[in-house]
């Protein structure tokens, strides 16, 4: 049995997931890695919270 977390990006499953902060609102999101690799660039509200493994 395998543990997953839903992406808030794109809404699909995963067993890494990234605690990121990305908007003005300062809430944590989980976000896989390819769509914190999208949110990141020139972000200066990109916050880097840990890493969670399923
Ligand atoms: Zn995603």
């Amino acid at each position: 049995m395998s543990r997953v977390k839903l992406c808030d990006g794109c809404n699909k499953e995963y067993n890494v997931m990234y605690r990121v902060q990305y908007k003005a609102e300062r809430l944590w999101h989980f976000l896989c890695k390819s769509c914190v690799v999208e949110v990141k660039p020139n972000n200066h509200h990109y916050r880097y919270g840990g890493t969670w493994k399923g």
